[in-house]
């Protein structure tokens, strides 16, 4: 089981200043889909949009891809992409929109429970503070084998990972994605990547008494 969180409100503030074009995701309904908190946002930040879809699922990619043909002017006209979803929506928004920038509206959050099966080459860990905002809408864990918040690990060689040959190096992957947006300045902040799992815990609910009886 998973369930979806709105993002903290000045973070999304900020996003929603850049002219956004709105994808939600309208699939999993047992993941616990904030959405009568996300239409409240949508309604307060109206004027600032530059139009909304809402998809069934849409980390169907082929069915994405289709479906937002038709939005495409509007989206050329955004300054950003706004996602609602799990984390695997917003990184498949990402692969269909390479010259946009692409951002997570929502944390994904592990819960216990049985695990859907996904057949897609993209994942999602559930690590409760996405970081695709800062790493193209590319997933720092997944797309790169030690999962590393501050790639590339100095390992890759003709853009593929140390690890796995097989595989394309994901901090590779970031890095010329965000030098396509010009963004690549977000690599040299000194914002280091350091998850706050009490800051996780304390979103879930959990407390330290909770831990001690675990
Ligand atoms: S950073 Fe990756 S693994 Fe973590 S919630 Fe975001 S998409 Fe999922
Ligand atoms: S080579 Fe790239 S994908 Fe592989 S572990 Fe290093 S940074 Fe991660």
């Amino acid at each position: 089981m998973l369930i979806t969180k709105l993002k903290n409100k000045e973070e999304l503030l900020a996003s929603f200043e850049k002219k956004p074009f709105i994808i939600k995701c309208f699939g999993c309904k047992e993941v616990y889909f904030p959405e009568d908190k996300i239409e409240e946002l949508l309604k307060e930040n109206e004027s600032k949009i530059t139009g909304v879809a809402r998809l069934d699922y849409l980390c169907r990619e082929e069915f994405s891809k289709l479906y937002l043909a038709k939005y495409g002017q509007q989206i050329k006209n955004s300054g950003v992409v706004i996602v609602f979803s799990c984390g695997v929506g917003v990184q498949v928004i990402a692969k269909l929109c390479p010259e946009k920038e692409v951002l997570a509206g929502c944390d994904t959050y592990y819960l216990d429970g049985f695990q859907g099966l996904s057949v897609q080459d993209l994942n999602c860990e559930q690590c409760g503070e996405c970081y695709l905002n800062y790493t193209g809408g590319i997933c720092p864990i997944t797309a790169c084998s030690k999962g590393l918040l501050n790639g590339q690990c100095g390992g890759a060689k003709n853009g593929k990972c140390e690890v796995n040959v097989e595989m394309d190096c994901g901090w590779e992957l970031i890095y010329k994605k965000l030098k396509g947006l010009k963004l690549e300045n977000v690599t040299k902040q000194s914002k280091v990547l350091i998850r706050n799992y009490k800051r996780i815990l304390d979103e879930l609910g959990y407390n330290k008494d909770h831990i001690k009886e675990e």
